[in-house]
């Protein structure tokens, strides 16, 4: 078992000059851009972010299929940088299996203890524990060709901890199945976590994936860490616009606002539209008439009622009733604001409703740069 650290690290893919020179790139371009992050000894943690944020990068430095550009990766307190990928006490599995297609399942697991000359009894024992882990069990006999992609990424993983690692690090190892899979397999690989206890992180861009599985979520965008934290800290408290955006389906509603008053009281007014919202409390002592910011509130924290209810008019766009949930929009401009009802009452395209949000759970960020304003205490 074990830690695993980045300190200040960065990763520039044309950094070498001879690669600069072949390719004429001359801007730099950090792929991960001074990422500090501690996970603790066994903790799962996942990261988290859309295509392109640097997930893999920062995961095949931990592997050491890349070099690192700056900084330093500890594992435990040995600094890896230099060390050979085999010496580094990692497991491995990517999305594409990467199973040997002539051999068994059998011989796919054994794969790597054979390499390191351990003896055939204790192979066996070993095969047979795992594969019982990732109940795989019933299929050593059988070739990767036989084998169903849930099937196949579970000899994946097998194959990965059999070396007993010290970190275990999985790449969207359930991007290629469908729905149904992806669920158990979800399920397989947190009852195994919980089994073997071994540091591990998880890269993906499905958020439902990174929340289900992970202890802690490291939200990447554009190489830069937005944000480290578990599930309710990202949800609840994110730290800027970009991780409220991005956590959380349907998306938070997010809203220019200009802070106006009404009678006596702060009023937010939405930009674009005509749509308003008392300034909570809270926010008063850090914010001015005049002020504009951006305004976050979840669909679930927004509440309809009927034209006599209480709250802002508004005027219902759409209804739309999935069978577990009912959501209405309400255009704002050229955007909607998306309002998950907490009751069965039907509402009609076009009818007058009043909406109300529930003031704590109001989010603000700086129209400048996505950061989270805070209320005061
Ligand atoms: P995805 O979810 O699409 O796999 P990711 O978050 O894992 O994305 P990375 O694969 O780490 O992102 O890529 C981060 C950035 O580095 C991207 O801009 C990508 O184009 C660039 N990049 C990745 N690999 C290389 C490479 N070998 N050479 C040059 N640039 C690369």
């Amino acid at each position: 078992m074990a830690t695993l650290r980045f300190e200040n690290v960065y990763k520039d893919y044309y950094s070498d000059a001879k690669i600069k020179k072949r390719t004429g790139k001359t801007e730099t371009y950090y792929a991960v851009n001074d990422l500090s992050l501690e996970c603790r000894d066994g903790e799962f943690v996942g990261i988290l972010g859309p295509s392109g944020c640097g997930k893999t990068t920062a995961l095949r430095m931990v592997a050491g299929l890349e070099e690192i550009t700056r900084g330093s990766i500890y594992i435990s307190d040995r600094k890896v940088n230099g060390v050979l990928p085999r010496n580094r006490g990692i497991g491995l599995a990517f999305e594409d299996y990467a199973l040997y297609p002539p051999l068994t399942v059998y011989d796919n697991i054994a794969f790597n203890l054979r390499a390191k000359k351990t003896p055939a009894g204790e192979i066996d024992a070993e095969v047979k524990r795992i594969a019982s882990l990732l109940k795989v069990d019933n299929l050593l006999d059988k070739r990767p060709v036989q084998l169903s992609g849930g099937q196949k990424q579970r000899v994946n993983i097998a194959r990965a901890i059999i070396r007993r690692p010290q970190v275990l690090l999985l790449d969207e190892p359930l991007s290629h199945l469908d729905g149904k899979m992806r669920q158990a397999l979800r399920t397989e690989i947190k009852r195994l976590h919980h089994e073997i206890r071994c540091t591990t992180i998880i890269v993906t861009h499905d958020q439902l994936e990174a929340m289900s599985l992970a202890d802690r979520i490291a939200v990447m965008k554009d190489g830069l860490l937005q944000q480290f934290g578990t599930a309710k800290d990202v949800y609840d408290d994110p730290e800027n616009e970009f991780v409220a955006g991005f956590i959380g389906d349907p998306p938070m509603n997010l809203a220019d606002v200009e802070v106006v008053s009404r009678e006596d009281k702060l009023m937010f007014a939405f930009v674009r539209g005509d749509f308003k919202l008392p300034v909570p409390k809270s926010y008063e002592p850090v914010l001015h008439r005049g002020e504009r910011v951006r305004l976050g509130i979840r669909p679930t924290e927004l509440i309809a009622e009927p034209e006599n209810g209480s709250g802002e008019p508004a005027i219902v766009d759409v209804y739309e009733d999935l069978g577990d949930e009912c959501r209405i929009s309400v255009a704002q401009g050229d955007g909607y604001l998306s309002v998950i009802l907490e009751d069965d009452r039907r509402y009609r395209s076009g009818e007058k409703i009043k909406l109300r949000a529930k003031e704590e759970k109001v989010l603000l960020f700086s129209h400048e740069n996505g950061s989270r304003i805070r209320a005061a205490k």
